[in-house]
This record gives C-alpha cells, sequence and structure tokens, in this order.
C-alpha cells in the first residue's frame, strides 16, 4: 500500500522530520475544521492558534449536527445504520464506514469514517502486524482472533476489511464458551493469536491447566488494559512475551515493539498530549469527524526517549483505562479515598474460574457480580476476601457483597471480561 510504504520514512527517520510533519498536519486539520464544522468555527472565533481549549465526548456527541462536516451525517441516520450492522462490511451512503464506541461509562459515540480516513486506518493496521512480526509470506501464517465479531467495532471491522488472504484467519467470537474456543483452537493451530487481553488470559488459563494445546509464536492483546497477571500467564503458557495493539475508535493507534518498552503512539497520525496526567488527543486522519484536542481520559505518561528499536515515535508508558472509572470508597475514619480500578481487575484477572465479572459501586457498597467457568460457591467467598485485601492496600475498607450470576446481563455487547460502573 502506497500510504503506508511513503509513510515508513517518516516512523524510522528523525524525530525533528516527524514533528514538523505533525505540526502541518495539525494546522491543516484546524483550518479544515474552521471550515467545515459550525461547531469549531463557533469554539476557535477569536482564540490564539496556540491555546485552542479541549473538548469533551459529552460536548462533540450533543452537538452532533454542528460537528459532523458532512451533511449526510445525521445521528439518527448512523444510529440507524449501526443497530442494523451484523458481521458485514456494509457501508453506509455507499462511503461511510460507520462504528460506535460503547463505554463503561458515558455515552456511546458514533464514528464515521470515508474512504481517505480508513485508508489510514489500515495503515495502522499493517503497523501492528509489522510491529509484532505478522508480515505477509509463504507459507500463510495461521491467525487466529479472539474478539467480537460485530461489524459496528473497530478491532472487528479491520479483520473484515483487510481480510485479502495474506493469512490464513480463524475468527472466534470472544463470547462463546471456552469448550468450544479451545476446540476451534487445537483444529486450527495458529501461528499467532490476538484478541481481547481478557480472552487471550482465559485461554491462557486453559492452556495451563492442559485443556488447550497450541504453540503460537506471536501473542497480541488489545482493547483493554492487560493486567500483570494476565501477561505472566501468557508468558508461563506459551513462553512468549505478548504485544500489545493499542487502539481507539477515535483514531489513536499504538503497539510495542519486540523491545516492549511502551507504546509506540503513531504519531503520523495522531498528536497525543498528556495534560494534568490524562491523554488528550488531536487525530490528524479524521475529517468526516473532525477530533482537535480531544479528551480521552485515560491516565498515561509519554515517553519520548529514543526507543532501541530506532522508531521516532514517542511512547505511551503506564496507560491505565480511563480517569473517570475511578471508584471513590470508604477509607479510615470516615474518610472518601480514590481507588483505580486497576486495583480490582488486576486481582480479579488472577482468578481462574471467572469467566466474566462486573463491579458497581453506588451508595450502600460494592456489588460483584460474577458468571464461572468453574468452582462453585466458594469462589464468591474468595473474590470477596481477595478483594477486600487489595483495596485495602488502597486505603479503602469495604467488604464488597460478591453474587454468583448464570449469565451477566448482556449490557456488555463487546463480549469483554470485566465491566466496572461507578453509581456511587
Ligand atoms: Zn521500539
Amino acid at each position: 500500500m502506497r500510504a503506508h510504504r511513503s509513510r515508513r520514512a517518516l516512523e524510522f527517520g528523525s524525530r525533528e522530520d516527524l514533528l514538523r510533519f505533525q505540526r502541518a498536519r495539525f494546522e491543516e486539520t484546524v483550518r479544515h475544521a474552521v471550515a467545515a464544522s459550525p461547531l469549531y468555527r463557533e469554539l476557535y472565533a477569536g482564540r490564539d492558534p496556540a491555546d485552542l481549549p479541549t473538548v469533551s465526548k459529552q460536548l462533540l456527541t450533543e452537538r452532533f449536527a454542528d460537528w459532523a462536516t458532512d451533511p449526510r451525517l445525521r445521528l439518527e441516520d448512523l444510529e440507524r445504520h449501526v443497530e442494523r450492522l451484523g458481521a458485514q462490511d456494509v457501508l453506509f451512503a455507499g462511503e461511510f464506514r460507520v462504528m460506535s464506541t460503547g463505554g463503561t461509562s458515558g455515552r456511546r459515540t458514533i464514528h464515521a469514517f470515508d474512504q481517505a480516513e480508513w485508508t489510514e486506518c489500515l495503515v495502522a493496521f499493517m503497523r501492528w502486524s509489522e510491529l509484532f512480526g505478522l508480515r505477509p509470506k509463504l507459507p500463510r501464517m495461521r491467525v487466529a482472533t479472539v474478539m467480537t465479531v460485530g461489524a459496528r467495532h473497530m478491532t472487528s471491522r479491520f479483520n473484515l476489511s483487510t481480510d485479502v488472504g495474506a493469512h490464513r484467519t480463524l475468527r472466534l467470537d470472544a463470547g462463546r464458551p471456552a469448550s468450544e474456543l479451545t476446540a476451534a483452537l487445537e483444529d486450527f493451530k495458529p501461528d499467532a493469536l490476538l484478541g481481547y487481553a481478557s480472552a487471550i488470559g482465559l485461554l491462557a488459563c486453559e492452556a495451563l491447566d492442559g485443556r488447550l494445546d497450541i504453540a503460537p509464536r506471536i501473542v497480541a492483546t488489545t482493547s483493554e488494559v492487560r493486567p500483570p497477571e494476565t501477561t505472566d500467564r501468557i508468558r508461563r503458557a506459551w513462553g512468549v512475551e505478548p504485544h500489545d495493539a493499542f487502539g481507539s475508535t477515535e483514531t489513536l493507534y499504538g503497539g510495542d515493539c519486540e523491545h516492549h518498552t511502551g507504546i509506540h503512539v503513531f504519531e503520523d497520525q495522531t498528536l497525543v498530549e498528556v495534560v494534568d496526567g490524562r491523554l488528550v488527543m488531536t487525530s490528524l486522519v479524521r475529517r468526516s469527524q473532525p477530533l482537535i484536542r480531544y479528551e480521552l481520559g485515560d491516565l498515561a505518561q509519554l515517553d519520548t526517549a529514543p526507543c532501541p528499536c530506532g522508531r521516532s515515535f514517542a511512547r505511551l508508558t503506564a496507560v491505565e483505562g480511563r480517569a473517570d472509572d475511578v471508584l471513590r470508597l470508604p477509607g479510615a475514619g470516615g474518610a472518601t479515598v480514590a481507588v483505580h480500578p486497576i486495583a480490582i481487575r488486576s486481582p480479579l484477572s488472577g482468578v481462574p474460574e471467572l469467566r466474566r465479572y462486573k463491579v458497581v459501586n453506588d451508595r450502600d457498597g460494592l456489588h460483584v457480580s460474577v458468571e464461572l467457568r468453574s468452582g462453585g460457591t466458594e469462589v464468591a467467598d474468595r473474590v470477596a476476601s481477595l478483594l477486600q485485601e487489595k483495596l485495602a492496600q488502597s486505603g479503602a475498607q469495604v467488604r464488597p457483597r460478591v453474587q454468583i450470576v448464570e449469565r451477566l446481563a448482556d449490557d456488555n455487547p463487546t463480549g469483554k471480561f470485566r465491566l466496572i460502573e461507578n453509581r456511587a
């Protein structure tokens, strides 16, 4: 792909060249937004270009009609289109690929990509392949993905859109029972295994327990923060160091190289700032719905020191998910302590009996619903004690109430492992 090759020089060139390219694209992005989006025109009127305000997801969704730059992009029509999307790569108005971001917190947002924007997304996809050593070659590699299969989600849309035969691929739905997934994987014998961190973590459990016999040389996880327990389990199961494919529908893309020094952000496509510890991004590729100084909310650090791989791209380190997921829990002497959800996710990901869980923090305490893959009521007690102990290390004094459910309510359509809600 030509766009891919012309960008390679930047990726492995000097950081100065990259920043120059970025600056020019940023200015062009702002010019386009002011010309074509009434919302940005209003926001930037009389502002110093060096000091543009940040925008929130809430503002953009509330003012969708003024935000979008193409009159065909009407929110009601887009929502109807997304609702009807199955697992096929169907275009809106014959031109746009439309996806939605769910959200454990906050409302859904719709994102439309025209052909030029989508081509940029595919550049990111090719880069992931290169970062992880998935170059097309003969004999064709066998690549298995364990994610959601609906076309409304970015990760699966990539699969649909790039299924051109470079690899032999097997697409599995992360929401299916473990026995079904392991049987399919043993049949397929993947060279590479990609999927949600939670799904791959569960499969590593199956492998360690002797219920899954495969030998992937490449393992990469995506869409969720991967807890250290899961990383460790993948190493023990398959003897490989897993990669991290970072991608958001907003078009912040990146991945770690063979040195695993953090997530190289594809900075020729996205300008990233860390403001008060939180990620703010500008997409340099979105034109239909410009995202300029958009508040992503994840807690992160950016490292611009050179990496041994020679890439000019800075690395995100310590990405910890959304800052607005932070739980406020009772501490000693009536105080309130803020606890990051990783304090809950991390220990729960180490409990092999759990299939999925949901944590709700409301006024009368912390409620945990768990869906089990094995074990019985003793698991609930163990989870309660484990969480109590881990939360105490963060200064919180709570005894969570743990309830075993047959199947978690399907309000988590992506099939992901965890869901944490803060209603307190
Ligand atoms: Zn590197």
